[in-house]
């Protein structure tokens, strides 16, 4: 059996923005019972001994927490490459120069556009300037610095001055990538959709920008895999190379993962090793036996696993059905339906209903936005019931245009 390489951390899932894709699960406040310091300090040492060398420190915002600087250097006791993930706020000067001395070793920073205006409208909240502060500091104590960006319909024909943006900022590494249709973003799914069009003036600039750019800055582009032949090897198969941790324990092999009803599997109640090598979670989309027609007898199923199971589940309700992304798979017309009306219409960009992520599950705020910025901009807020109280996902891109990346 393989060993885990890397484990996400998701610390908390308190957060200061509201992204309309955000991953994090709809039933937030059913994830308040965070895991001690001491309990992710056991987690760590079993994580180490299990075989995971590369930690990613995650959310939410993992800022949040108040004892991540103690967390951080109990990773770097063990020997653990560590990566924050972070929207940025709460990067102050001290706390920056606290991780710095605990030993991590790589940032990345997300940001939701290259002006503020509408950075701050996608992020839900005033951050742009306290974000470009934190991405200079990050370069100033010498950190190496990755900027995520998530791409939608709002923000992709922007995607040269994004990486204009990160040009100046001196980032080492930008990972472009589109947005993945779960959770948050699947309730957003027609808003947030490009078109054909949009992706192909996409596409152009980033190669153009890879030639010029090749020696400076590492370029990652990931297009969505509804406008893929086939799905995307989903973290590199199910239980095969990554786990993740919630903030309440819980362990996935996905952080989507728990939108499947599935057994739970929690480090509050089983080792890690146990979870990992006999929890009915992990074996239940382990290897090939699981696969449905037509994935059984495909030469691609040891390449893509058969796709994503969460994605499964999302379009037909069933986790072990071929993931619809598959132009072979019995259900791909779900598929080609959403990319239909994403690409009718004359307008390249539409007026979208954008629902922003939210800390409560009861009550969603609905914003509806008219972009682009060249024509007029209306901007109000309602406020809806959200009815639904299935999990979001978080995020495990694969499918690239040239080179696969991830993104919290
Ligand atoms: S996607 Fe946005 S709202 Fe969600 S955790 Fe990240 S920064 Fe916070
Ligand atoms: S049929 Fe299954 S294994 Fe073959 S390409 Fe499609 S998803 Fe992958």
């Amino acid at each position: 059996m393989n060993r885990p390489f890397g484990m996400l951390a998701e610390l908390t899932y308190a957060c200061p923005l509201h992204c309309p894709y955000c991953s994090n699960p709809l039933n937030l406040a059913d994830y308040h019972e965070e895991l001690t310091m001491a309990e992710w300090q056991r987690v760590l040492t079993e994580a180490r001994a299990l075989g995971v060398l590369q930690l990613h420190l995650s959310g939410g915002e993992p800022l949040q927490r108040r004892d991540l600087v103690e967390l951080v250097a109990s990773a770097r006791e063990l020997g653990l490459y560590t990566n924050l993930i972070t929207s940025a706020l709460g990067l102050s000067p001290r706390r920056a120069e606290q991780l710095k001395t605990a030993g991590l070793d790589h940032v990345q920073i997300s940001i939701q556009a290259d002006e503020p205006a509408l950075s701050d409208r996608i992020a839900g909240t005033p951050s742009y300037g306290r974000k470009i502060a934190a991405v200079r500091l990050v370069k100033e104590l010498g950190w190496p610095l990755t900027l995520n960006v998530v791409l939608h319909r709002h923000n992709i024909d922007r995607i040269g001055r994004i990486l204009d943006l990160a040009e100046e900022l001196g980032a080492d590494r930008i990972e472009l990538a589109n947005t993945q249709y779960y959770g948050w973003a699947w309730h957003n799914r027609a808003a947030l959709l490009p078109s054909r069009a949009q992706l192909d003036q996409a596409e152009a600039v980033v190669r153009t920008a890879r030639q010029r750019l090749e020696r400076k800055m590492q370029i990652i582009y990931v297009i969505p895999d509804y406008y893929s032949q086939y799905p995307k090897p989903c973290m590199g198969g199910w239980g095969q190379q990554q786990l993740t941790v919630t903030p309440n324990g819980d362990v996935l092999p996905c952080p989507a993962a728990h939108t499947l009803k599935l057994p739970r599997a929690t480090v509050r109640e089983h080792s890690l090793a146990w979870i990992w090598e006999e929890s009915p979670l992990f074996q239940r989309f382990r290897g090939t036996e699981w696969m449905p027609e037509p994935c059984r007898i495909c030469e691609r199923r040891e390449v893509d696993f058969g796709g994503c199971r969460c994605q499964a589940f999302q379009l037909t309700g069933d986790a072990a059905r071929t993931d619809p992304v598959c132009h072979l798979s019995p259900d791909h017309r779900v598929v080609a339906e959403a990319v239909e009306a994403a690409n009718a219409g004359a307008e390249p960009i539409a007026p979208g209903r954008l629902v922003p992520r939210t800390s409560t599950a009861r009550r969603v705020e609905t914003m509806e936005v008219y972009l682009p910025a060249r024509k007029s901009r209306r901007f109000s807020h309602r406020y809806d019931a959200c009815q639904d109280d299935k999990n979001s996902d978080y995020y495990s891109p694969t499918d690239s245009l040239e080179s696969p990346g991830d993104v919290p």
